[in-house]
């Protein structure tokens, strides 16, 4: 079996906020292999992005702290380095793709010296070698005339060049991990559709692992190999792609299913929302962080908390389910 890339073990992320503290992610643990996508998919502050940032080691202090568990990248526990250590690992064997990348870019800066930097900073390469290869980067994300458009500004670029732009400043240094957070949500479907396209066949191409943050169960049954559904910092199923919509265990899982159109146009089935909002973390009970908004949900689920437990698979095909009604294999 691949030896995965980043080993995430027990990641359990707080905050201190004026109406108590917040477990943003609680005991999530997940294993990432070369060339592998998953997907981390849930609605909002299911603390899918707050795992991405702890990750990266951009949690804000002193408000949010990393409590509990291990990061560990290629053998090494991200939890360990020190700022210096860890800036040297950002941007270069780990890279980030952000759903706004106006927000990323220096607006002052060209797109050419934005890549080009990185690449001279990591690499130790003249300048006008890493120009050259923020013209090739350019050409590889399909940017045509690349060498003519080292020197436009962000806001030459339309909204899907820049993200495209924002793609080759990732690969600049050829990271061995790749995490894109809602990377196309603010493009229309057919540039997105090209740029997760893009994204993946180049992260498989140069084995690069990629964790995708979505809500979007389209972009999921697309682009991932596994995926990760969390809900309320925790991970409650997590399997194959195939595998999850094949045979969705969790009954949130099954609820983001039923509230997506089906991809084959069959229309027979009507579209069901969850009922109910997503948890007050500042107040989740002792059970189930599903419990308010599930049908199914019994007295054991008000008390105890679900753990995930294998329900099929193994290795990084396992199928895992936190439920209290899931059967065991
Ligand atoms: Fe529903 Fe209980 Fe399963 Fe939670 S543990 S998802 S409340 S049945």
């Amino acid at each position: 079996m691949t030896q995965p890339i980043l080993q995430v073990r027990d990641l359990t992320t707080r905050f201190r906020t004026d109406r108590g503290v917040v477990t943003a992610v609680d005991q999530v643990s997940f294993d990432v292999a070369p060339g592998e996508t998953l997907a981390i998919v849930g609605e909002s502050g299911s603390g899918k992005s707050v795992t991405a940032l702890s990750i990266l080691g951009l949690i804000p202090r002193p408000a949010g702290s990393i409590d509990a568990g291990e990061i560990l990248f290629d053998g090494q526990d991200l939890l360990k380095l020190d700022a210096d250590a860890m800036r040297a690992i950002r941007g270069n064997r780990i890279a980030m793709i952000f759903q706004e990348p106006m927000s990323s870019m220096n607006p002052a800066l060209t797109i050419g010296k934005q890549i080009a930097e990185p690449i001279q900073l990591h690499q130790k390469l003249p300048w006008k070698t890493a120009l050259g290869m923020a013209a090739e980067l350019l050409g590889q994300v399909q940017i045509p005339e690349p060498a003519s458009r080292l020197n436009a500004y962000p806001h030459q670029f339309s909204g899907g060049m820049r993200q495209r732009a924002m793609i080759a400043m990732a690969l600049a240094c050829k990271p061995q991990l790749i995490i894109a957070d809602e990377p196309t949500t603010a493009l229309d479907v057919t540039v997105q559709a090209q740029i997760l396209d893009l994204l993946k066949d180049l992260a498989q191409r140069l084995g690069t692992a990629l964790i995708l943050i979505t809500h979007d169960l389209g972009v999921v049954a697309r682009y991932a190999d596994r995926v990760a559904v969390m809900y309320g910092g925790r991970l409650v199923e997590m399997a194959s792609a195939d595998d999850l919509y094949r045979q969705p265990r969790h009954p949130y899982t099954r609820g983001l299913m039923a509230c997506v159109p089906r991809l084959d146009g069959d229309t027979s089935q009507a579209l069901v929302p969850i009922e109910g909002q997503p948890p007050d973390l500042t107040a989740l009970g002792p059970g189930c962080a599903f419990q308010p908004r599930c049908a199914l949900a019994q007295a054991q689920c008000r008390v105890t908390r679900p753990m995930l437990r294998t329900t099929g698979g193994r290795g990084l095909s396992v199928h895992l389910n936190a439920c209290h009604l899931q059967e065991t294999p």
